[in-house]
């Protein structure tokens, strides 16, 4: 500062003028901080009675009462932020509290609209850094271009226009975090909509940070069980898996991810469910869902409705994921929702666009990919000596960007409307979806039990299609298509009706070994809950047994057979 050789003007704005004795004081600031040279002239203003205001280029210092106010705020509110006893804290605060000559960048806003402001004159301001507008409105940096920055802003923008006021705080954005959040519905910032009262927040974290380096990780070893056994026979998904739900319209997406929420109750897993563009109206719908079957107790929803701003639909699955982080650095184990990120990356090409950024395919900014690269790296498996926490992400996407995020996941789950439509819910593609990781994390009684069944539908779609016009079919073909279509009945399930690990391996022992070949496909919706019934009423310590320990031994596998077959007989004797 003191080499600038130009010739700096500044301005002292106070109600009342300054003494003599002031006015040398100003002067000398001025020389130690800007060189000789610097002029010094005084306004009167009323909006500064009791103090002064010096405004030096883009720099303001602020002595007046309103500004060591906000000075003591922003003191108080990092000790806020801090953990421990407070009173002591606090007191000592007070007491070594001075007010600073705190150098601030002030800017003006030279455009604003669509939630998007250009600011002139903030040169030091940072990408992510949070601004202050007139009336409170915050806005984040994104866009830094030569001579002005571009930020979106969070608030309602009434109170913005040309020519008012931009402060920088020298903060990136975050969100609050911590236990309280959980049962609640929280907006893109944090801040709580269902009208259930204030949330104490544990702390504050950013909403972009780091993902975990590959040091940090351990390797995905731990099943999370979605209790839909299509997916945890065929496709596990594993903890620190990120796994993709994709699909064309109502082909029950987000029905897998709510099963798989509800699935975790007792599970002492985190879930975190982030609704992105949709209607307010489903979403207090899918929360009285999940309260109806007791899973809100450990669920923590985040919305940015179709109708909030593109850029909380941009920040919230970001703002979602800091709030996962959260636990999963106490070493608790969370699943994260975001439902869904088509909308994610439509609202942020939309934002993109008004930020006047060029256009690529499709109309996205080039950096599409990054955008969700850079949310979905977060997803790990930590170490233990990071407390072991994990986290898992599942989303939901439908040409363009979804071949971008296949990229970025570990497996895709593919819905299919034909499958839909035909009855065959959930209506995964078994052939086409897979899961890359998530067999090791595979328990090894479900291994055992699901051994076969990809192969045995495999080769029974091939014969469909094969025989599809056929008049007569042999006997042996006519096996083979019989039980390909009870293994298909069998892995119907309705929503809301998660099987138990015991449960999925006893179906899949008896199915796989043809226990079900002479049943018609429409009796087996009644008669395999009536099944699990009976091996939950007679067969407590063998269900058990497998539950606990996640084995399947030879002997445990030949007495299922057994007696499902023996229940069979009973059943169709009747
Ligand atoms: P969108 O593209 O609109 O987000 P989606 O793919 O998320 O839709 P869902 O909302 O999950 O689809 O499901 C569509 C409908 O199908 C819902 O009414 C849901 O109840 C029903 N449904 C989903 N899965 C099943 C199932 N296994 N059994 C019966 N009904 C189901
Ligand atoms: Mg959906």
């Amino acid at each position: 500062m003191a080499e600038r050789t130009e010739h700096l003007e500044a301005v002292l704005l106070s109600a009342v003028r300054p003494s003599q004795e002031q006015e040398k004081r100003f002067l000398a600031f001025l020389a130690e901080k800007y060189g000789e040279g610097t002029t010094l002239t005084w306004q009167k203003s009323d909006d500064y009675p009791d103090g002064f205001r010096l405004e030096v280029g883009a720099e303001v210092y602020d002595w007046s009462a309103g500004g060591r106010l906000s000075q003591f705020k922003d003191a108080l509110e990092k000790l806020a932020a801090t953990q421990g006893d407070v009173i002591p804290l606090l007191k000592e605060t007070v007491l070594s509290w001075t007010p600073q000559a705190m150098a601030q960048e002030v800017g003006t806003v030279l455009t604003v609209g669509d939630g998007i402001a250009r600011v002139d004159g903030l040169e030091g301001a940072a990408y992510g850094e949070v601004l202050l507008f007139d009336g409170g409105v915050r806005g984040m940096v994104q866009d830094l271009s030569e001579d002005s920055v571009g930020c979106i802003l969070f608030d309602d923008d009434a109170s913005v226009c040309a020519g008012s006021t931009v402060r920088r705080t020298g903060r990136t954005a975050g969100v609050p975090v911590g236990e309280g959040f959980l049962g609640r519905v929280v907006n893109a910032l944090g801040v709580p909509i269902d009208g259930g009262g204030d949330i104490r927040a544990d702390g504050y974290r950013a909403v972009e940070s780091p993902a975990p380096g590959i040091i940090d990780r351990q390797s995905v070893d731990t099943p999370l069980e979605t209790g839909i056994l299509t997916v945890d026979s065929m496709f596990p998904i594993g903890r620190g898996q990120r796994e993709l739900i994709i699909g064309d319209r109502q082909t029950g997406k987000t029905a897998i991810a709510l099963d798989t929420i509800v699935n975790q109750k007792g599970k002492d897993v985190i879930c975190i469910y982030v609704a992105i563009g949709q209607k307010a109206s489903s979403v207090a719908q899918l929360k009285k869902t999940l309260e109806t079957h007791g899973a809100m107790d450990y669920t923590i929803i985040v919305n940015a409705t179709a109708s909030d701003p593109a850029p909380l639909q941009y920040i919230a699955p970001y703002a979602g994921c800091a709030m996962g982080e959260y636990f999963m650095n106490k070493g608790r184990d969370v699943l994260i929702v975001y439902d869904d990120l088509s909308k994610h990356a439509i609202a942020y090409r939309a934002m993109s666009l008004l930020l006047e950024r060029s256009p690529g395919r499709e109309a996205y900014p080039g950096d599409v990919f990054y955008l969700h690269s850079r949310l979905l790296e977060r997803a790990a498996h930590l170490s233990e000596e990071k407390g072991g926490g994990i986290e898992t992400q599942a989303g939901d996407v439908s040409a363009y960007i979804p071949t971008n995020v296949i990229s970025i996941t570990d497996g895709q789950l593919i819905l299919e409307t034909r499958l839909f439509f035909s009855g065959q819910r959930p209506a995964v593609n078994v052939g086409l979806s897979v899961s890359r990781v998530g067999g090791d994390a595979q328990t090894k009684a479900m291994k055992k039990a699901a051994k076969t069944i990809r192969l045995d539908l495999s080769q029974y779609r091939e014969m469909e299609s094969f025989t599809q016009f056929a008049s007569d079919l042999d006997e042996s073909t006519a096996k083979l298509l019989s039980y390909g279509q009870g293994l298909m009945r069998m892995l119907r399930q309705k929503q809301f009706h998660p099987y138990k690990q015991y449960e999925q391996v006893i179906l899949l022992v008896a199915g796989l070994n043809h226990v079900f070949q002479e049943i018609v496909p429409e009796q087996l919706d009644a008669f395999i809950p009536a099944l699990l019934q009976h091996f939950g009423e007679t067969q407590g310590a063998l269900c058990n047994a497998i539950e606990q320990t996640g084995q399947l031994s030879d002997d445990q596998q030949s007495q299922i057979i057994e007696i499902a077959k023996e229940f069979v007989q009973n059943y169709f004797s009747k």
